[in-house]
C-alpha cells in the first residue's frame, strides 16, 4: 500500500515514484528490446486473449483469431468428458489440496492417475508431478548430484538445464540429435560413461524436429549409459499408441526414464515421470520440486485422467492432428516457405531477422491468424521463427485459412526466409 511506502524507509524517492533499484540494471539489455519493440507498435510477447471461444479460437484485439500457437495438440480443452471430470471434481472435492504431496496433497486421484500413466507406458512405475517444469526440475535435481554426470542434447528445455544447475550435476553437451558425436562423447568418458544419464526430448518445441532415438538408444546401451526421454511435444501424437518417439522408436523397454507434461496433449497442467526402476518411488523422499510445493489440483488431475483415457482409446484424434500438420506443411512448404522440421505437430518457419519475423507475425494477426514469433536467445542457433502448432480439433478449413494467410503476406517477407 502507498502509505507504508511513505515512511521514507521503504524506497520512496523524490515525487512519489519509488527510488530505482540498482538490483533492476541487469534487465536493461532485456528492457531495450523490449523497448525497441514496443516502438515498432507490435508486441508479440504476453498477447492477451480476451475470449478463449473453443480449442482454436480466441478474441485478442476485438477480433476473432484461429489459435494456432498453442500446445492443445489433441484438443481436449474443451472436451466434454475432461471439462465434466474437472466440475465434478471441483464440486466433491473441492478447488485446491493446499497441500504437499508429502503431507496432505496426496488423493486418491493423484495415485490413480500415476498408475494409470505408468500402465499407458507399460512400466511399472509413476510419479507426477505440479507441472511439467518441475518434472524435469525434479527428475534431475534428484536424480544427478554433483557427483554425476548427465550428457544432454544442447538443443533441451529449460527445465532440464534448470533441473542439473539445482542439483549440481557435472553437466556435458553433444551436439542436437547426433548420435555420432554422442557415442564419441560417452566414449571420452572411459568407465565413467557407464554411470552417465543421457537426456534427449522426443520432439524438441522450437524446430518441431524429432530425436534419432533408436540410434541414440544404440549409442547409450553400448556405453552402458542410461536415458531419459522427454516426451512432452510427442506424447499423444506419435508412436501408435500414442506414447511418443520411444513407442514409435520402438525403445520403450530400454529407456530409464519418460517425463511428460499435462500441459500439451492432455489439455491442462502438470508433469509427470514414469519409469520401469522401483526407485523412481525414491524421489518422493529426495526431490525438492516434488516435496515443497502443492500438488496439483483435483480438477487438474480429474481432467488429465479423461484425457489419458481419451488419448489411449480415440485414434482418431492423432490422426486427425497429423492430418492437420500435414496440410499446414505442404501448403507452406509449396508456398515457397523455409520450415525447419519435415512434418509434425509444430511447424516453423524460419525467417532472417527479427524485424521481418516480427512483421510478418503482425500480418498474421491482422489477417486472424495466432501463431507463436520464437526469438533468440530463446531459439536455437539464433533463429528467427514463426511457430505454428498444430491441434486436432483444427479445420481443413482453418489450416486452408492459416495457409492463405501466410500466402498473403507472402514473397517479399517470406523470401527473406
Ligand atoms: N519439457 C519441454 C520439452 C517443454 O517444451 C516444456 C514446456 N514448453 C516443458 C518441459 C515444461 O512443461 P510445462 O509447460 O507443462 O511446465
Amino acid at each position: 500500500p502507498a502509505g507504508r511506502r511513505d515512511d521514507g524507509r521503504s524506497g520512496q524517492g523524490d515525487g512519489g515514484q519509488p527510488r530505482r533499484l540498482s538490483l533492476f540494471d541487469k534487465f536493461e539489455p532485456i528492457a531495450r528490446i523490449r523497448r525497441d519493440i514496443e516502438a515498432s507498435g507490435i508486441d508479440p510477447l504476453g498477447v492477451p486473449i480476451e475470449r478463449i471461444i473453443s480449442a482454436t479460437e480466441g478474441v485478442i484485439g476485438g477480433r476473432r483469431m484461429i489459435l494456432a500457437g498453442t500446445n492443445n495438440y489433441l484438443g481436449l480443452t474443451f472436451d466434454d468428458d475432461c471439462v465434466e471430470a474437472a466440475v465434478a471434481a471441483v464440486r466433491s472435492q473441492g478447488t485446491g489440496t493446499t497441500g504437499s504431496r508429502m503431507a496432505n496433497g496426496s488423493y486418491d486421484g493423484h495415485m490413480a492417475l500415476e498408475a494409470e500413466l505408468a500402465a499407458f507406458y507399460g512400466v511399472g512405475h509413476g510419479v507426477v508431478f505440479s507441472t511439467g517444469y518441475q518434472a524435469n526440475l525434479g527428475m534431475l535435481a534428484a536424480l544427478a548430484g554433483p557427483r554425476d554426470t548427465v550428457m544432454l542434447d544442447a538443443d533441451c528445455h529449460a527445465s532440464i538445464y534448470d533441473g542439473l544447475k539445482l542439483g549440481g550435476a557435472r553437466t556435458l553437451l553433444f551436439k542436437h540429435n547426433d548420435p555420432a558425436d554422442l557415442d564419441k562423447r560417452l566414449g571420452r568418458l572411459g568407465e565413467a560413461a557407464q554411470h552417465t544419464l543421457v537426456v534427449v526430448e522426443g520432439i524438441y518445441s522450437m524446430l518441431g524436429d524429432m530425436a534419432p532415438l533408436a540410434e541414440i538408444v544404440a549409442v547409450v546401451k553400448k556405453h552402458g549409459a542410461a536415458i531419459l526421454v522427454d516426451e512432452a511435444h510427442s506424447m499423444g501424437i506419435v508412436g501408435q499408441h500414442g506414447r511418443g518417439v520411444v513407442e514409435a522408436a520402438g525403445v520403450m523397454d530400454q529407456v530409464d526414464f519418460v517425463v511428460g507434461t499435462f500441459s500439451k496433449s492432455l489439455g491442462a497442467a502438470g508433469g509427470f515421470c514414469v519409469s520401469p526402476h522401483a526407485e523412481l518411488d525414491m524421489i518422493r523422499y529426495a526431490s525438492r520440486p516434488y516435496i515443497f510445493t502443492a500438488s496439483p489440483v483435483p480438477s487438474v488431475i480429474a481432467s488429465v485422467r479423461a484425457a489419458l483415457a481419451r488419448l489411449r482409446d480415440d485414434d482418431s484424434l492423432r490422426d486427425r492432428i497429423w492430418g492437420n500438420a500435414n496440410r499446414l506443411h505442404r501448403g507452406l512448404s509449396r508456398a515457397g516457405f523455409t520450415l525447419a522440421a519435415p512434418p509434425g505437430p509444430v511447424v516453423a518457419a524460419v525467417f532472417d531477422s527479427r524485424e521481418t519475423s516480427l512483421a510478418f507475425w503482425q500480418g498474421l494477426l491482422d489477417r486472424g491468424v495466432y501463431v507463436n514469433l520464437m526469438l533468440p536467445p530463446a531459439t536455437p542457433g539464433g533463429k528467427c521463427l514463426i511457430r505454428a502448432s498444430l491441434s486436432a480439433a483444427h479445420s481443413r478449413q482453418q489450416i486452408d485459412h492459416i495457409v492463405a494467410a501466410f500466402k498473403d503476406i507472402g514473397a517479399p517477407l517470406a523470401k527473406a526466409g
